[in-house]
Protein backbone atom coordinates (compact mmCIF):
# COMPACT_ATOMS: atom_id res chain seq x y z
CA UNK A 1 0.00 0.00 0.00
CA UNK A 2 1.03 3.31 -1.12
CA UNK A 3 0.90 6.03 1.37
CA UNK A 4 1.54 9.48 1.69
CA UNK A 5 2.09 11.84 4.47
CA UNK A 6 2.23 15.39 4.24
CA UNK A 7 4.21 17.37 6.87
CA UNK A 8 7.36 15.78 8.72
CA UNK A 9 6.70 17.63 12.31
CA UNK A 10 6.28 15.32 15.34
CA UNK A 11 3.19 13.72 14.29
CA UNK A 12 3.98 12.92 11.08
CA UNK A 13 7.66 11.98 11.16
CA UNK A 14 6.01 9.10 13.71
CA UNK A 15 3.37 7.72 11.50
CA UNK A 16 5.39 8.06 8.45
CA UNK A 17 8.48 5.92 10.59
CA UNK A 18 5.94 3.06 12.02
CA UNK A 19 4.59 2.67 8.85
CA UNK A 20 7.31 2.29 6.82
CA UNK A 21 8.67 -0.03 9.49
CA UNK A 22 6.04 -2.08 9.16
CA UNK A 23 6.14 -2.74 5.39
CA UNK A 24 4.42 0.29 3.54
CA UNK A 25 6.07 2.09 0.72
CA UNK A 26 5.58 6.48 2.72
CA UNK A 27 6.58 9.12 1.04
CA UNK A 28 6.85 12.11 3.81
CA UNK A 29 6.74 14.98 2.17
CA UNK A 30 8.19 18.38 3.91
CA UNK A 31 7.91 22.01 2.99
CA UNK A 32 11.06 23.04 4.62
CA UNK A 33 14.75 22.31 3.83
CA UNK A 34 15.43 20.81 7.44
CA UNK A 35 12.96 19.49 10.01
CA UNK A 36 11.44 21.51 13.45
CA UNK A 37 11.67 24.93 11.64
CA UNK A 38 8.27 26.08 13.06
CA UNK A 39 8.84 28.03 16.70
CA UNK A 40 8.47 25.42 19.58
CA UNK A 41 9.86 26.00 23.42
CA UNK A 42 10.95 21.84 22.58
CA UNK A 43 9.77 21.15 26.03
CA UNK A 44 8.65 17.06 26.81
CA UNK A 45 7.41 15.82 29.49
CA UNK A 46 8.89 12.72 31.61
CA UNK A 47 7.13 9.54 30.07
CA UNK A 48 4.73 8.41 31.77
CA UNK A 49 3.79 4.26 31.61
CA UNK A 50 2.08 4.32 28.24
CA UNK A 51 5.22 5.55 27.03
CA UNK A 52 7.46 3.17 28.12
CA UNK A 53 5.45 0.92 26.66
CA UNK A 54 5.42 2.36 23.03
CA UNK A 55 9.05 1.47 21.17
CA UNK A 56 8.93 5.20 19.23
CA UNK A 57 9.51 6.72 22.11
CA UNK A 58 13.11 5.68 23.30
CA UNK A 59 13.91 7.90 20.93
CA UNK A 60 13.18 10.75 23.05
CA UNK A 61 15.96 9.97 25.31
CA UNK A 62 18.58 9.85 22.56
CA UNK A 63 17.56 13.30 21.64
CA UNK A 64 17.49 15.02 25.05
CA UNK A 65 19.58 18.21 25.80
CA UNK A 66 18.40 18.80 29.33
CA UNK A 67 16.77 17.78 32.00
CA UNK A 68 14.64 19.32 34.41
CA UNK A 69 14.27 18.61 38.06
CA UNK A 70 11.82 20.57 39.48
CA UNK A 71 9.83 23.97 38.30
CA UNK A 72 8.98 27.41 39.52
CA UNK A 73 5.78 28.72 39.22
CA UNK A 74 4.36 32.51 39.29
CA UNK A 75 1.55 34.32 40.20
CA UNK A 76 1.36 38.03 38.84
CA UNK A 77 5.11 37.67 39.20
CA UNK A 78 5.11 36.65 42.64
CA UNK A 79 6.44 33.09 43.25
CA UNK A 80 3.92 30.48 44.24
CA UNK A 81 4.83 26.95 43.95
CA UNK A 82 8.88 26.12 43.76
CA UNK A 83 9.22 21.97 43.82
CA UNK A 84 12.42 20.05 43.21
CA UNK A 85 14.00 17.00 43.73
CA UNK A 86 12.09 15.16 40.96
CA UNK A 87 12.35 14.54 36.99
CA UNK A 88 9.75 16.45 35.64
CA UNK A 89 10.51 16.31 32.07
CA UNK A 90 13.39 17.37 29.01
CA UNK A 91 14.49 20.00 26.57
CA UNK A 92 14.80 18.43 22.88
CA UNK A 93 17.04 18.75 20.22
CA UNK A 94 13.85 18.76 18.40
CA UNK A 95 15.64 18.67 14.86
CA UNK A 96 17.50 16.05 15.83
CA UNK A 97 14.94 13.91 17.28
CA UNK A 98 12.27 14.56 13.98
CA UNK A 99 15.36 13.58 12.33
CA UNK A 100 15.07 10.17 14.47
CA UNK A 101 10.98 9.89 13.91
CA UNK A 102 11.64 10.11 10.54
CA UNK A 103 14.48 7.15 10.55
CA UNK A 104 15.25 5.79 7.02
CA UNK A 105 11.57 6.53 5.99
CA UNK A 106 11.66 7.80 2.23
CA UNK A 107 11.69 11.88 2.76
CA UNK A 108 11.08 14.74 0.68
CA UNK A 109 12.64 17.79 2.14
CA UNK A 110 11.52 20.97 0.86
CA UNK A 111 8.94 20.34 -1.16
CA UNK A 112 5.65 21.49 -0.41
CA UNK A 113 2.73 18.66 -1.11
CA UNK A 114 -0.58 19.98 -2.04
CA UNK A 115 -3.86 17.15 -1.23
CA UNK A 116 -5.94 17.73 -4.49
CA UNK A 117 -8.19 14.30 -3.82
CA UNK A 118 -8.98 10.71 -5.06
CA UNK A 119 -4.92 9.73 -3.76
CA UNK A 120 -3.49 12.62 -5.80
CA UNK A 121 -0.47 14.48 -4.24
CA UNK A 122 0.91 17.26 -5.96
CA UNK A 123 4.38 19.09 -5.05
CA UNK A 124 5.10 23.02 -5.47
CA UNK A 125 7.27 21.84 -8.91
CA UNK A 126 3.92 20.27 -10.29
CA UNK A 127 4.61 16.63 -9.82
CA UNK A 128 1.94 14.44 -9.31
CA UNK A 129 1.44 11.46 -7.78
CA UNK A 130 -0.73 8.97 -7.08
CA UNK A 131 -1.18 7.37 -3.34
CA UNK A 132 -3.74 4.57 -1.82
CA UNK A 133 -4.10 6.99 1.48
CA UNK A 134 -2.93 10.09 2.77
CA UNK A 135 -2.08 11.53 5.48
CA UNK A 136 -2.30 15.51 6.50
CA UNK A 137 0.09 16.35 9.24
CA UNK A 138 1.07 19.93 8.48
CA UNK A 139 0.07 21.23 11.43
CA UNK A 140 -1.87 24.43 12.45
CA UNK A 141 -1.70 25.84 8.78
CA UNK A 142 -2.95 22.65 7.41
CA UNK A 143 -6.51 22.60 9.66
CA UNK A 144 -9.36 22.59 6.67
CA UNK A 145 -11.73 24.41 8.85
CA UNK A 146 -10.59 27.43 11.63
CA UNK A 147 -10.05 25.35 14.64
CA UNK A 148 -9.67 27.80 17.63
CA UNK A 149 -6.20 28.95 18.49
CA UNK A 150 -4.17 31.60 20.16
CA UNK A 151 -0.69 33.10 19.69
CA UNK A 152 2.78 32.43 20.95
CA UNK A 153 5.87 34.59 20.56
CA UNK A 154 9.10 33.24 21.69
CA UNK A 155 12.34 34.41 22.05
CA UNK A 156 16.37 32.43 22.14
CA UNK A 157 18.53 34.00 23.98
CA UNK A 158 22.01 33.44 24.95
CA UNK A 159 23.26 34.81 28.25
CA UNK A 160 26.29 34.57 29.81
CA UNK A 161 24.39 32.29 32.99
CA UNK A 162 21.26 30.96 33.15
CA UNK A 163 20.43 31.58 36.62
CA UNK A 164 18.45 28.14 37.41
CA UNK A 165 19.21 25.70 34.61
CA UNK A 166 17.42 23.08 36.06
CA UNK A 167 14.55 24.42 36.58
CA UNK A 168 11.98 25.96 33.88
CA UNK A 169 9.52 28.57 35.15
CA UNK A 170 6.21 29.32 34.40
CA UNK A 171 4.74 32.75 34.65
CA UNK A 172 0.35 33.43 35.26
CA UNK A 173 -1.88 36.66 35.24
CA UNK A 174 -4.91 36.55 36.63
CA UNK A 175 -5.84 39.13 34.23
CA UNK A 176 -4.53 36.82 31.24
CA UNK A 177 -5.49 32.88 30.14
CA UNK A 178 -2.13 31.94 28.94
CA UNK A 179 1.08 31.85 30.60
CA UNK A 180 4.86 33.14 29.86
CA UNK A 181 7.73 30.46 30.28
CA UNK A 182 11.71 30.53 30.87
CA UNK A 183 12.70 27.00 29.39
CA UNK A 184 16.65 27.07 29.88
CA UNK A 185 18.11 24.41 27.42
CA UNK A 186 21.83 24.71 28.95
CA UNK A 187 23.79 26.95 31.36
CA UNK A 188 24.20 28.83 28.98
CA UNK A 189 21.20 29.39 26.30
CA UNK A 190 17.05 29.43 27.17
CA UNK A 191 14.14 30.03 24.95
CA UNK A 192 11.59 32.46 26.68
CA UNK A 193 8.00 32.87 25.57
CA UNK A 194 4.55 33.57 26.21
CA UNK A 195 1.22 32.31 24.93
CA UNK A 196 -2.61 33.15 25.40
CA UNK A 197 -5.80 35.11 24.94
CA UNK A 198 -4.61 38.29 24.45
CA UNK A 199 -3.62 40.95 21.60
CA UNK A 200 -0.12 40.21 20.56
CA UNK A 201 0.57 44.02 21.97
CA UNK A 202 -0.52 42.99 25.05
CA UNK A 203 1.71 39.44 24.80
CA UNK A 204 4.58 41.31 23.60
CA UNK A 205 4.27 43.63 27.03
CA UNK A 206 4.12 40.92 29.53
CA UNK A 207 7.30 39.05 27.57
CA UNK A 208 9.39 42.07 27.84
CA UNK A 209 8.35 43.18 31.12
CA UNK A 210 9.44 39.61 32.43
CA UNK A 211 12.34 39.90 30.36
CA UNK A 212 13.74 43.08 31.87
CA UNK A 213 12.91 41.73 35.22
CA UNK A 214 15.82 38.99 34.95
CA UNK A 215 19.12 40.57 34.67
CA UNK A 216 20.91 37.56 33.09
CA UNK A 217 18.02 37.67 30.46
CA UNK A 218 18.00 41.63 29.82
CA UNK A 219 21.96 41.62 29.77
CA UNK A 220 21.67 38.58 26.99
CA UNK A 221 21.90 38.27 23.73
CA UNK A 222 18.44 37.83 21.54
CA UNK A 223 19.44 35.16 18.78
CA UNK A 224 15.76 34.76 17.60
CA UNK A 225 12.37 36.24 17.79
CA UNK A 226 9.48 33.88 16.39
CA UNK A 227 5.67 33.29 16.71
CA UNK A 228 3.08 31.41 15.70
CA UNK A 229 -0.46 30.07 16.63
CA UNK A 230 -1.11 27.34 19.30
CA UNK A 231 -4.66 25.13 18.55
CA UNK A 232 -6.69 25.22 21.92
CA UNK A 233 -9.76 23.62 20.57
CA UNK A 234 -9.13 19.94 21.56
CA UNK A 235 -9.42 17.07 19.03
CA UNK A 236 -11.67 17.94 15.72
CA UNK A 237 -13.68 14.56 15.90
CA UNK A 238 -14.58 15.49 12.52
CA UNK A 239 -11.38 15.58 11.39
CA UNK A 240 -10.21 12.62 13.30
CA UNK A 241 -13.07 11.04 11.87
CA UNK A 242 -11.87 11.53 8.12
CA UNK A 243 -10.25 8.53 6.11
CA UNK A 244 -9.70 10.61 2.90
CA UNK A 245 -7.47 12.15 3.67
CA UNK A 246 -6.48 10.90 7.35
CA UNK A 247 -5.37 13.76 9.56
CA UNK A 248 -2.65 13.39 12.82
CA UNK A 249 -1.15 16.27 15.17
CA UNK A 250 -2.35 19.80 14.80
CA UNK A 251 -3.95 19.68 11.98
CA UNK A 252 -6.77 18.02 13.72
CA UNK A 253 -5.83 20.15 16.64
CA UNK A 254 -3.89 17.34 18.83
CA UNK A 255 -2.44 19.82 21.30
CA UNK A 256 -3.09 19.88 25.36
CA UNK A 257 -5.38 23.02 25.61
CA UNK A 258 -4.57 24.09 29.10
CA UNK A 259 -0.38 24.16 28.37
CA UNK A 260 -0.15 23.81 24.58
CA UNK A 261 1.90 20.98 24.41
CA UNK A 262 1.78 19.12 20.94
CA UNK A 263 5.11 16.85 20.54
CA UNK A 264 3.40 14.37 22.85
CA UNK A 265 -0.21 14.44 21.62
CA UNK A 266 0.69 14.93 18.16
CA UNK A 267 3.18 11.45 18.39
CA UNK A 268 -0.49 9.63 19.91
CA UNK A 269 -2.78 10.20 17.25
CA UNK A 270 0.37 9.05 14.96
CA UNK A 271 0.36 5.72 16.97
CA UNK A 272 -3.31 5.49 17.03
CA UNK A 273 -3.73 6.33 13.20
CA UNK A 274 -0.76 3.07 12.49
CA UNK A 275 -2.75 0.84 14.68
CA UNK A 276 -5.77 1.95 12.44
CA UNK A 277 -4.18 1.56 9.47
CA UNK A 278 -2.37 -1.87 9.77
CA UNK A 279 -5.43 -3.76 11.66
CA UNK A 280 -7.89 -2.13 10.00
CA UNK A 281 -9.59 -0.58 12.90
CA UNK A 282 -11.27 2.55 13.54
CA UNK A 283 -9.15 5.53 14.28
CA UNK A 284 -11.86 7.61 16.20
CA UNK A 285 -11.46 4.08 18.29
CA UNK A 286 -8.17 3.99 18.25
CA UNK A 287 -7.90 7.62 19.22
CA UNK A 288 -9.96 7.28 22.82
CA UNK A 289 -7.81 3.87 23.90
CA UNK A 290 -5.32 6.36 24.74
CA UNK A 291 -5.05 7.74 28.06
CA UNK A 292 -3.59 11.43 27.77
CA UNK A 293 -6.47 11.85 24.72
CA UNK A 294 -9.03 11.28 27.08
CA UNK A 295 -7.27 13.96 29.24
CA UNK A 296 -7.53 16.48 26.68
CA UNK A 297 -11.53 16.92 27.27
CA UNK A 298 -11.21 18.13 31.10
CA UNK A 299 -8.12 20.02 30.10
CA UNK A 300 -10.02 22.07 27.59
CA UNK A 301 -12.96 22.33 29.88
CA UNK A 302 -10.71 24.09 32.51
CA UNK A 303 -9.81 26.73 29.99
CA UNK A 304 -13.19 27.09 29.06
CA UNK A 305 -14.54 27.76 32.70
CA UNK A 306 -11.29 29.51 33.24
CA UNK A 307 -12.07 32.01 30.24
CA UNK A 308 -15.05 32.81 32.36
CA UNK A 309 -14.02 33.61 35.90
CA UNK A 310 -13.31 36.80 37.07
CA UNK A 311 -9.59 38.09 37.71
CA UNK A 312 -9.94 37.35 41.69
CA UNK A 313 -11.38 34.00 40.74
CA UNK A 314 -8.83 33.25 38.78
CA UNK A 315 -6.18 34.08 40.96
CA UNK A 316 -7.65 31.87 44.14
CA UNK A 317 -7.83 28.96 41.28
CA UNK A 318 -4.46 29.06 40.77
CA UNK A 319 -3.23 29.97 44.61
CA UNK A 320 -5.31 27.17 46.29
CA UNK A 321 -4.77 24.37 43.82
CA UNK A 322 -2.36 21.67 45.71
CA UNK A 323 0.72 21.29 44.15
CA UNK A 324 0.60 17.98 43.34
CA UNK A 325 -2.70 18.73 40.85
CA UNK A 326 -1.24 22.00 39.26
CA UNK A 327 1.45 19.58 38.55
CA UNK A 328 -0.68 16.83 37.06
CA UNK A 329 -2.27 19.42 34.80
CA UNK A 330 1.01 20.98 33.65
CA UNK A 331 1.90 17.87 32.75
CA UNK A 332 -1.42 16.78 30.86
CA UNK A 333 -1.99 14.13 32.96
CA UNK A 334 -5.02 15.86 35.47
CA UNK A 335 -8.28 13.70 34.89
CA UNK A 336 -11.76 14.62 35.51
CA UNK A 337 -11.20 13.70 39.72
CA UNK A 338 -8.48 15.72 39.78
CA UNK A 339 -10.82 18.75 38.60
CA UNK A 340 -13.64 18.00 40.62
CA UNK A 341 -11.05 17.76 44.03
CA UNK A 342 -9.87 21.15 43.00
CA UNK A 343 -13.15 22.83 41.94
CA UNK A 344 -14.62 21.14 45.46
CA UNK A 345 -11.98 22.85 47.61
CA UNK A 346 -13.70 25.46 49.95
CA UNK A 347 -11.98 28.30 48.61
CA UNK A 348 -12.09 27.89 45.22
CA UNK A 349 -15.99 26.98 45.62
CA UNK A 350 -16.80 30.00 47.35
CA UNK A 351 -15.02 32.61 44.33
CA UNK A 352 -17.04 30.36 41.60
CA UNK A 353 -19.94 30.96 44.02
CA UNK A 354 -19.23 34.73 44.38
CA UNK A 355 -18.76 35.22 40.28
CA UNK A 356 -22.19 33.54 39.85
CA UNK A 357 -23.81 36.00 41.90
C1 LIG B 1 5.92 29.25 20.45
C2 LIG B 1 5.47 27.82 20.62
C3 LIG B 1 6.03 27.04 21.62
C4 LIG B 1 5.64 25.70 21.77
N1 LIG B 1 6.26 24.95 22.70
C5 LIG B 1 5.96 23.64 22.82
C6 LIG B 1 6.70 22.83 23.72
O1 LIG B 1 7.62 23.29 24.39
N2 LIG B 1 6.36 21.51 23.81
C7 LIG B 1 5.36 20.97 23.07
O2 LIG B 1 5.07 19.77 23.21
N3 LIG B 1 4.65 21.72 22.19
C8 LIG B 1 4.95 23.04 22.03
N4 LIG B 1 4.29 23.79 21.10
C9 LIG B 1 3.28 23.13 20.23
C10 LIG B 1 4.00 22.24 19.22
O3 LIG B 1 5.08 22.93 18.63
C11 LIG B 1 3.07 21.76 18.10
O4 LIG B 1 1.78 21.48 18.61
C12 LIG B 1 3.62 20.49 17.46
O5 LIG B 1 4.86 20.73 16.87
C13 LIG B 1 2.63 20.00 16.41
O6 LIG B 1 3.19 18.88 15.77
P1 LIG B 1 2.66 18.44 14.34
O7 LIG B 1 3.57 17.35 13.88
O8 LIG B 1 1.22 18.20 14.37
O9 LIG B 1 2.86 19.72 13.40
P2 LIG B 1 4.11 20.67 13.17
O10 LIG B 1 5.13 20.53 14.21
O11 LIG B 1 3.53 22.01 12.90
O12 LIG B 1 4.75 20.06 11.85
C14 LIG B 1 4.12 20.21 10.61
C15 LIG B 1 5.20 20.12 9.54
O13 LIG B 1 4.55 20.09 8.26
C16 LIG B 1 5.26 20.92 7.37
N5 LIG B 1 4.30 21.33 6.34
C17 LIG B 1 3.23 22.18 6.50
N6 LIG B 1 2.56 22.27 5.33
C18 LIG B 1 3.20 21.46 4.44
C19 LIG B 1 2.98 21.13 3.07
N7 LIG B 1 1.97 21.65 2.38
N8 LIG B 1 3.84 20.25 2.48
C20 LIG B 1 4.87 19.71 3.17
N9 LIG B 1 5.13 20.00 4.47
C21 LIG B 1 4.29 20.85 5.08
C22 LIG B 1 5.75 22.06 8.25
O14 LIG B 1 6.87 22.68 7.67
C23 LIG B 1 6.10 21.34 9.53
O15 LIG B 1 7.43 20.89 9.55
C24 LIG B 1 4.64 25.14 20.92
C25 LIG B 1 4.05 25.93 19.93
C26 LIG B 1 4.46 27.25 19.78
C27 LIG B 1 3.84 28.08 18.68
Amino acid sequence: MKIAVIGAGPAGATVARILHDKGYTVTLYEAQKSFAVKPCGWAFPVLDRDEKREPIFDLVKEAVLWEYTGYKMYLDNQLVYHSSNRLLGYILDKPKFIEALAGDTPTRMGVKATYRGNGIVVTGSGDSERFDRVIIAGGFPMQPRNLEKILALQYWVRTSRVEEPDFPELYFYSDMIGYAWIFPENEKTLRVGIGGYASRDKLLALLHELMKSKKYIADGEKTKFEGAYVTVSGIDWDLASSTDPYYVGESMGAVMPATGEGIRLGMWTAIALARSIVNGTSYVDELKKIRVIRFMRPHRLMVEKLLKMSPETRKQFLMKTPEESLLRISLGRATVSDFLKIASRPEILKAIISDLL
